[in-house]
C-alpha cells in the first residue's frame, strides 16, 4: 500500500496501551466526524432462525450442539418485527440467520424482502446476513429489494481459518472470499468482519485482517470481540484467551485503527461489545463506529440465539410484541440519525468512481 499505513504501523497502533491507545481511540473519533458527520444509525437486528448447517467451532448455534432449542419464526413475526422498526424510524434492517442454502429458504427470503419493501413504502433500507450463497441466489435477493450484505471473513489468516472450522468442502475460507466478489459485482453494499481476540491470534494476525478489508475495499464492516461459549470445541482453549478488559480494549483499537484507514466506510459497534462492557456500543461509537444494531428479535427467542456467553439483552421480555428494549442507553438524541438509510459513503464514492 503505497504512502498508507503499512502492516508494521498497523500492528504498532493495535499494541498501543495508556496515552499512546487514548490518542489513536482519540484519533478514531475525530476522524468518524470530521469525514461521515455525527450521526449515528439504526439497523433493527432480526436473528429470525438459529437453525446452522454449519459447525464453526466457536459458535454457539453451530449444527452440532444438541442442547440448542432450534426456532425459526414465522413470516408474520418478521414482518411484525419490520413493521416496528419502520413504526420506530430505524430506517434499516438486518435479516440475521444460521446458514441454510435452499430453494424454499431462497424464496422466503425473496418473499420476506418483498414483503418488508411494500409494508414499509420503500423506505426500510435492508442489509442480509444469511451466510454464504451461490451468485444466483444474492442475484434474487438484490433484485428482490436487499442492497446491503454482510459476510464476515471471521479471520483472513488461512491458517487460522483451517484452526476454527472443520476441514471440508462446508467450511472453505476460499468459498467465503469467492462470495464476497460477487456480493461486490453485484452492487451490494458489501460488509466484512472479524472476530478478535481468538486464541493463537496475534496482533499481526489483526493488522492482516485490517489490510485485506482496505485491499478488497470493503463498504461495511462488523467486527467485535470473540466470547468464548463452553458447549463449542474452541473452549478447550480458553485459558489462551487474552482477559476480557484487554480483549475489549483491543476490539476498541480495530475500530479506532480501522476509522483511521478507512475513514467513509460503515463500521458497525458489534452486540459482543456489550457482552464485556455494558456501555460497549457505545463506547465503540465513541472511537469510530457509526452503526448500532438494536436486537429487535422478540423477546422469547433471543435466549435461544445464544452465539457465545453473555449476550446481551437475552432475559428480556418483548416490550409490547417486537421486544425493542436494546437500545442504546447513551447517544444523544440529536446524534441518531432517525428514519435514513445511512448508507456507506465510502460505497457511493466506489460507485461514482467507477461510471
Ligand atoms: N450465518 C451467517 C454467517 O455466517 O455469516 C450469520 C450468522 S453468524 C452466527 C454471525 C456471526 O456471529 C459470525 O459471522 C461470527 O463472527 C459471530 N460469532 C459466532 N460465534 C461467536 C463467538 N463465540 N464470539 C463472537 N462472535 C461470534
Amino acid at each position: 500500500m503505497k504512502g498508507g499505513l503499512q502492516r508494521s504501523d498497523l500492528k504498532q497502533l493495535l499494541d498501543t496501551t495508556g496515552k499512546e491507545m487514548e490518542l489513536l481511540l482519540r484519533r478514531g473519533a475525530e476522524t468518524r466526524v470530521r469525514e461521515i458527520g455525527g450521526s449515528v444509525h439504526f439497523r433493527g437486528l432480526i436473528e429470525f432462525s438459529n437453525i446452522c448447517d454449519k459447525d464453526c467451532y466457536y459458535c454457539g448455534i453451530r449444527k452440532s450442539i444438541p442442547s440448542v432449542r432450534r426456532y425459526n419464526l414465522t413470516d408474520g413475526q418478521i414482518l411484525e418485527a419490520a413493521r416496528f422498526a419502520h413504526e420506530n424510524r430505524y430506517g434499516s434492517l438486518v435479516l440475521q440467520s444460521g446458514e441454510v442454502e435452499s430453494g424454499s429458504y431462497t424464496r422466503r427470503i425473496e418473499n420476506l424482502v418483498r414483503e418488508i419493501k411494500k409494508l414499509s413504502g420503500g423506505s426500510l433500507g435492508i442489509t442480509l446476513s444469511l451466510g454464504e450463497q451461490t451468485r444466483e441466489v444474492y442475484e434474487k435477493w438484490f433484485r428482490a429489494g436487499a442492497h446491503r450484505y454482510l459476510l464476515r471473513i471471521e479471520t483472513s489468516s488461512p491458517e487460522l481459518y483451517r484452526m476454527f472450522h472443520p476441514a471440508d468442502g462446508d467450511h472453505s475460507q476460499e468459498r467465503r472470499m469467492e462470495c464476497l466478489h460477487h456480493l461486490k459485482t453485484i452492487g451490494y453494499q458489501t460488509g466484512t468482519g472479524v472476530m478478535i481476540g481468538l486464541p493463537f491470534q496475534e496482533t499481526y494476525h489483526l493488522a492482516d485482517d485490517l489490510l485485506f478489508m482496505k485491499e478488497f475495499d470493503v463498504d461495511m464492516v462488523g467486527m467485535g470481540p470473540y466470547i468464548e461459549h463452553p458447549e463449542t470445541p474452541l473452549f478447550r482453549y480458553r485459558d489462551k484467551l487474552i482477559p476480557p478488559g484487554e480483549r475489549f480494549s483491543l476490539a476498541l483499537k480495530m475500530i479506532a485503527t480501522l476509522r483511521i484507514l478507512m475513514p467513509d466506510i460503515n463500521i458497525a459497534a458489534a452486540t459482543a461489545l456489550q457482552a464485556l462492557d455494558p456501555l460497549g456500543r457505545e463506547k465503540a461509537i465513541r472511537v469510530g463506529a457509526n452503526i448500532i444494531m438494536p436486537n429487535i428479535t422478540p423477546g422469547k427467542y433471543r435466549n435461544d440465539y445464544s452465539l457465545y456467553e453473555n449476550k446481551p439483552c437475552m432475559e428480556e421480555e418483548p416490550d409490547e410484541s417486537t421486544g425493542c428494549s436494546d437500545l442504546p442507553v447513551n447517544l444523544a438524541e440529536g446524534e441518531i440519525g432517525y428514519g435514513e438509510w445511512g448508507d456507506s459513503i465510502h460505497f457511493s464514492r466506489r460507485k461514482e468512481h467507477s461510471t
